[in-house]
C-alpha cells in the first residue's frame, strides 16, 4: 500500500496538461496504443473539439510496481473550484509550465492552492520542442518562483514524449506515498461526482480511511443522505469494478442515489450507524453571472425544463430557477461560475437537447436594498425594480491579478483605471515581467475585458480572479427598443455615470449588427422610458422602377408609391429577427 501515488497535473490553460497526460497513459501502457487519440481524458464532446478541459477526469495507471492516481484537471479560471477539488484528494501536483509562454495567471493561481493544501511540487518546463522555446528563462523563473535549484525543474516535450520518464521517476521519488490508515469506520472524501440512469449518482472519492465494500450501507455525512453501495471501483480512465476500495485509493462509488444534490462535493462518506466526523472539506462555489434562458418557441419549455433538469445532474455548479418575462415567456434564471461556463452551457443546451434559445445579456447579482427597507437580491434586468423603490444599490468586487510582460504595464493601467478598477500594487516576477494587482467589480470582467487585455499586451498578459466583497454602487436599467418594440432579453444594468456612453455604444454596435429590412428599423437606448441614444438602419430600397423604360412619369410615381404603402404596412407589423451577434454588440460594448 505505501506503493500508491496521488497526484494532479496544473497549468496555465493550454500549457500542456492534458497532452502529458495521454504520454503517461501510454508509457503506464493504461490505454493500448490502438486506442490512444489526441487529450483522452478530454472526454466531452466540447471539450475535444475546442482543445480545453472542462471537467476534471481522474485514471488510475501502473507503473514500475507503483499505482499512480492521476486527476486531469482543468485550468481556465472559471473552473478553478474543479481544480481545488481535486487537489484536496492527492498528495503531489506536477506543475506544468509552457517554455514558450512562461508563468502565467492561471499557473500561480494553481500554485498556491496547491501550497495551501501541503502538497509536494513537482516543476515541469514543456513544449521544448518549439523553436521559440525559452528553456533556460522559464527554468529560471519557475526555480525562483519555487526556491529550488534549476535542476529540479525537468525540461518536457509532451508531444515527443522527451523526458515524460522521468516526470514518472519523480513522481514515484518525490510524492510521498499515501497513508493507508485502517481506522474503522471508514471515510472518503467525494471530490466530484456524475449521473449515471443505472446506477444513480456516483460520487468520485478519495479513499482517506478503512475500506469500503459493494453493498456496504453508506452515509453521506454532511447531507444526511443514506444509500447502499451499488457497485464500486476505479477509472481506467473508464469505470472499471473492483471488489473494494481502500484507504489511500482513489476510485469511484455508485450510490444509486436519484439526486445529485444529496452528493455534495467536499462531503465525507462513511458506513451507516457509525459515529465518525467528516473530513475538512472544501469551500463550497457559488455561481457569480446570471442569465436568463427561454425557448424561441414557448411551446418548448417542458423541453428546456428537463434539459435544464438533467445538465445541473453532470454539473451541479450551474444552478437555475423558474422564471418569467412577460416578452419572452417562460425560461429559467440561470447561474454560472463564469462566462465560458455559461457558453459551454447553453451550447450543449443547444446542441444535447436539440433546442433553439434566447439568452438574455448576462449579468452579476446586485444586491438592493429597497425603500420600504427590504433586501433583495436581484440578478437580471428583466426584474429590475422602478428606480423610486430603490435606496441603495451594491455590486460584487473581484480581486484581479495580472501578469505580464513589463513592456505592457501603461497600457494594461489604462485599460483597468478606464473600467473603475483600484490599482493595489505590483510585483515583479523577474526583470522584465510583472504582477500586477488590482481589484474591480466583476461586471467590468463580464465584458470584453479579456479581449482587451490580449489587444493591449500583444496576447501576453494573463489574468486571473477571485470574489472579494460587495461595494455600493450607482446603476441603472438600460432598455433597447428596435422598431419601436422593446426587446427585454437586451436590456442591462449599466452604471449611472457611463449610461450615455454605454447607450451611444450598444446602439451604434446593434446598428451593424442587425441586418438591413424592408423597411426603416429605429435602434433605441432608453433609462425609463427616456431615450438616451438611437440610430437608424435605413431599408432596402428594391428598385421597382428597373423595369420601365422611357419616360412615363405618372407610372413610375404610382409604382413607388405602392412600394411606400407597401413598406408602411411591413413596418407597422414589421418583427426584426435578431441575429445572435446582436445579444454580443450589448455584452461587447
Ligand atoms: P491543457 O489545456 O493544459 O490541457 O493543454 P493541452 O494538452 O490541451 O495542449 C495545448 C496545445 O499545446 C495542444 O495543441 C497541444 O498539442 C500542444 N502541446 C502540448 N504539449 C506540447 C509540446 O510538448 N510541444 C508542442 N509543440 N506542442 C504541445
Ligand atoms: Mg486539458
Amino acid at each position: 500500500m505505501e506503493k500508491i501515488r496521488n497526484f494532479c497535473i496544473i497549468a496555465h490553460i493550454d500549457h500542456g496538461k492534458s497532452t502529458l497526460a495521454d504520454r503517461f497513459l501510454e508509457l503506464t501502457e493504461t490505454v493500448p496504443k490502438n486506442k490512444m487519440k489526441e487529450q483522452l481524458l478530454d472526454m466531452m464532446e466540447l471539450e475535444r473539439e475546442r482543445g480545453i478541459t472542462i471537467k476534471l477526469q481522474p485514471v488510475r495507471m501502473n507503473y514500475q510496481d507503483h499505482q499512480l492516481n492521476l486527476i486531469d484537471t482543468p485550468g481556465h479560471v472559471d473552473f478553478s473550484y474543479e481544480v481545488s477539488r481535486s487537489l484536496a484528494a492527492v498528495e503531489g501536483v506536477v506543475l506544468v509550465v509552457d517554455s514558450t509562454q512562461g508563468i502565467q495567471a492561471q499557473t500561480l493561481a494553481n500554485l498556491y492552492l496547491a501550497l495551501e493544501y501541503n502538497l509536494k511540487i513537482i516543476p515541469v518546463i514543456n513544449k521544448i520542442d518549439l523553436p521559440n522555446a525559452q528553456v533556460a528563462k522559464t527554468t529560471k523563473e519557475i526555480a525562483h518562483l519555487l526556491g529550488i535549484k534549476e535542476a529540479e525543474v525537468i525540461p518536457v516535450s509532451a508531444k515527443l514524449g522527451t523526458n515524460v520518464e522521468q516526470v514518472l521517476a519523480r513522481i514515484i521519488r518525490d510524492i510521498p506515498a499515501a497513508p493507508t490508515p485502517i481506522a474503522d469506520p471508514p471515510r472518503a472524501l467525494i471530490f466530484d461526482s456524475f449521473f449515471d440512469d443505472y446506477k444513480g449518482v456516483i460520487a468520485f472519492v478519495r479513499i482517506f480511511e478503512g475500506k469500503f465494500k459493494p453493498s456496504d450501507k453508506i452515509d453521506f455525512l454532511g447531507t444526511g443522505a443514506q444509500s447502499e453501495i451499488i457497485e464500486l471501483g476505479v477509472f481506467k480512465p473508464q469505470l472499471a469494478p473492483i471488489d473494494q476500495l481502500a484507504a489511500g485509493q482513489i476510485g469511484y462509488i455508485a450510490s444509486g442515489l436519484k439526486e445529485i444534490k444529496k452528493c455534495r462535493v467536499g462531503d465525507t462518506v462513511s458506513l451507516s450507524a457509525q459515529t465518525v466526523k467528516p473530513l475538512s472539506g472544501y469551500r463550497e462555489v457559488k455561481p457569480m453571472v446570471f442569465a436568463g434562458i427561454f425557448c424561441q418557441d414557448g411551446s418548448q419549455y417542458p423541453k428546456l425544463r428537463q434539459a435544464v433538469e438533467e445538465l445541473q445532474l453532470t454539473d451541479a455548479s450551474f444552478t437555475f430557477e423558474p422564471h418569467q418575462v412577460k416578452a419572452l415567456g417562460f425560461g429559467f434564471r440561470c447561474g454560472f461560475l463564469g462566462l465560458l461556463h455559461l457558453e459551454i452551457i447553453t451550447e450543449r443546451l443547444k446542441r444535447e437537447f436539440d433546442l433553439e434559445l434566447v439568452v438574455t445579456v448576462p449579468s452579476v447579482a446586485y444586491h438592493l436594498l429597497l425603500t420600504n427597507q427590504q433586501k433583495k437580491e436581484i440578478s437580471s434586468a428583466q426584474d429590475w425594480p422602478d428606480p423610486s423603490q430603490i435606496a441603495s444599490v451594491s455590486e460584487p468586487w473581484m480581486k484581479v491579478d495580472i501578469i505580464s510582460p513589463a513592456e505592457y504595464i501603461g497600457g494594461i493601467m489604462q485599460l483597468v483605471q478606464e473600467n473603475k478598477g483600484v490599482y493595489q500594487d505590483t510585483e515583479y516576477l523577474e526583470k522584465d515581467r510583472v504582477i500586477l494587482h488590482y481589484q474591480t467589480p466583476l461586471s467590468f470582467l463580464l465584458v470584453d475585458f479579456y479581449d482587451k487585455l490580449k489587444s493591449v499586451s500583444q496576447g501576453y498578459a494573463s489574468l486571473n480572479y477571485e470574489y472579494l466583497e460587495y461595494r455600493p454602487t450607482k446603476v441603472v436599467k438600460l432598455d433597447i427598443l428596435i422598431a419601436e418594440e422593446r426587446i427585454e432579453a437586451l436590456s442591462t444594468i449599466v452604471y449611472e455615470d457611463n449610461a450615455y456612453r454605454s447607450a451611444r455604444s450598444i446602439t451604434k454596435k446593434l446598428k451593424e449588427a442587425l441586418p438591413r429590412q424592408m423597411f426603416e428599423v429605429k435602434i433605441q437606448a432608453a433609462i425609463s422610458a427616456k431615450v438616451i441614444a438611437s440610430e437608424r438602419i435605413a431599408p432596402m430600397r428594391k428598385d421597382v422602377t428597373a423595369k420601365l423604360y422611357g419616360g412615363d412619369v405618372t407610372r413610375k410615381m404610382k409604382l413607388l408609391k405602392k412600394q411606400k404603402k407597401g413598406k408602411k404596412r411591413m413596418q407597422s407589423h414589421g418583427k426584426v429577427n435578431l441575429p445572435p451577434e446582436a445579444y454580443l454588440a450589448v455584452l461587447k460594448r
